[in-house]
């Protein structure tokens, strides 16, 4: 079901220490938060079970930023979707532009890293989204069709109805220039009339889409405002818990 949520991507940020005391600020914050968003943070792998042990009880949830595609096994250095479950993540972003681009991760592979997740029943938040020579040549739209119906639409339609969408286009990632609220919007627009194609209106329209790239809290409130914009995955913006909670407080 469609749901408001903002979900912080910490990334390759915080020493444990640091971690602990990000998660303590935004666990004390988020209990002053009105209104019905799902507030979730992806720490790093190393944090979850302390991170988990310091949000229970709050309205806080866990997400992982990757897990492996395979199951287990020997694979030195991997993280399986299992191993984040039982660490108490109930989440787990699959196919970031950074893993796209510096660990080459491609749409079959995150396919089947979506299956592992789903199969440790845990929710992915599948990230799309173009580069800005894509958009300057007009391929941004037929970028992300690919992304979206190579790495999900294999999913019957039951597990489909389990996993977020992330638009996030790689020029607004890090770089302070966010998508404007009509760029997110039209591309929000055609991603669920992609769903709509493969599933159905009734499931485009229950699918959760989020925004991502230089989300703020001064620019939160005109993103999410759109009718297709469903909340914001946020990356720099969630390393401060006044500026995540600025944002949270944005619908
Ligand atoms: C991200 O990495 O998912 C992201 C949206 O980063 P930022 O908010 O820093 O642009």
């Amino acid at each position: 079901m469609r749901k408001k949520i903002v979900a912080g991507n910490w990334k390759m940020n915080t020493i444990l220490q640091e971690g602990i005391s990000l998660a303590q600020e935004v666990r004390d914050i988020s209990g002053g938060l009105q209104g019905d968003v799902t507030i979730i943070i992806a720490p790093p792998f190393i944090h979850l079970t302390e991170v988990k042990k310091i949000i229970d009880g709050s309205r806080i949830l866990l997400a992982a930023q990757n897990c492996s595609y395979e199951d287990k096994g020997a694979y030195t250095g991997e993280v399986s979707a299992g191993m984040i479950s039982s660490a108490g993540a109930g989440y787990v972003i699959i196919g970031h532009s950074e893993r796209r681009a510096y660990f080459n991760e491609d749409n079959r592979m995150l396919y089947k890293k979506v299956c592992q997740a789903l199969d440790h029943d845990l929710t992915p938040i599948y990230c799309c989204g173009e580069r800005l020579d894509e958009r300057e040549a007009g391929t941004h739209f037929g970028i992300v069709k690919g992304q979206i119906s190579e790495g999900v639409f294999d999913l019957d339609e039951e597990n489909f109805r389990k996993i977020i969408i992330a638009y996030e286009p790689v020029w607004a990632i890090g770089t302070g220039v966010n998508a404007t609220p009509e760029q997110a919007q039209e591309m929000h627009r055609f991603i669920r009339e992609v769903i709509t194609e493969r599933y159905g209106k009734g499931t485009a329209e229950d699918t959760t889409i989020l925004y991502g790239g230089s989300c703020k809290p001064s620019n939160a409130r005109s993103l999410f405002s759109n009718p297709d914009v469903d909340g914001g995955l946020i990356g720099g913006a969630s390393l401060k818990a006044d500026d995540f909670a600025g944002i949270i407080n944005s619908f």
